[in-house]
């Protein structure tokens, strides 16, 4: 059946985010366990000062990732009605520091009463996660535009058309993403920002989207005159 299918792709999935996950996490934790070695062997007070500090980063590389993680597991167990513009408005004030000492231009325009239903914790994380993802995108006096939009449902004897929801979407005039990395952003693990990425942002944001019955769209261009990336993300409202 479908459901058993669908089952077994899940598990599937699992099984190869847990051997990537304790590919990842193992590194730092035995670069951690050489340093400490090499401390408990007699090293000077100099060296000693200096692999604390490396111990310490990859520490914080095991912290980042299961932070990230957990971003999708943790939350209440019933979905309850959620202002998404409420929800928008406080993620951009938690990311205000970052916007403004890059002299950001925040755009918005926010339907009223845009609600669904829906985990706020892990809904807050989509929108943490692609905000944070724009402001990282941008260069200085950049411009973020945050629009909802409420959609209402189309009726197709076919298809059985599309429920009535949100649209959501958040444009930035950033680098853009190239045509090669553009089919590996839904990737776990999949960065190109080095140490200071996890590569688990857009993944976990899909699979929450998709946990909402949602869907996540991502289109990008990188050319000089018309650079930036645009996230549009549909969540129905699952209310009748
Ligand atoms: P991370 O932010 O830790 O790298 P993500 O899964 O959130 O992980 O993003 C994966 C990659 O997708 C990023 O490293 C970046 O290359 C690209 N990306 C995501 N959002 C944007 C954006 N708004 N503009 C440009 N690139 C982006």
């Amino acid at each position: 059946s479908q459901a058993a299918l669908l089952a077994t792709e899940k598990l599937a999935v699992a099984g190869r985010l847990a051997a990537t996950l304790a590919h990842e996490i193992h590194n730092p934790l035995d670069a951690v366990g050489n340093l400490l070695y090499l401390m408990k062997d007699g090293a000077t007070p100099e060296e000693s000062t200096q692999f604390l500090q490396l111990a310490s980063q990859e520490l914080d590389r095991v912290t980042q990732i299961s932070r990230a993680m957990l971003g999708m597991y943790r939350e209440s167990k019933t979905p309850v009605i959620v202002d998404v513009k409420e929800m928008l408005e406080s993620v951009l004030l938690l990311l205000n520091r970052q916007m403004s000492q890059l002299q950001l231009e925040v755009r918005t325009e926010f339907a009223s009463n845009a609600s669904v239903t829906g985990y706020p914790v892990e809904l807050r994380q989509v929108f943490i996660n692609l905000l944070s993802n724009a402001a990282d995108a941008s260069t200085q006096g950049g411009i973020i535009a945050v629009r909802t939009k409420l959609r209402s449902a189309v009726r197709s004897g076919k298809t059985g058309g599309r429920q009535a929801g949100v649209e959501i979407t958040i444009s930035d005039n950033g680098v853009g993403i190239s045509d090669a990395a553009l089919p590996q952003v839904f990737q776990p693990f999949f960065t190109t920002k080095g140490e200071h990425g996890t590569g688990l942002g857009l993944w976990v944001s899909h699979g929450i989207i998709e946990k909402h019955s949602g869907t996540i769209e991502i289109e990008s261009s990188t050319d000089e005159q018309n650079h930036g990336t645009r996230i549009t993300v549909f969540l129905p409202r699952l209310d009748s």
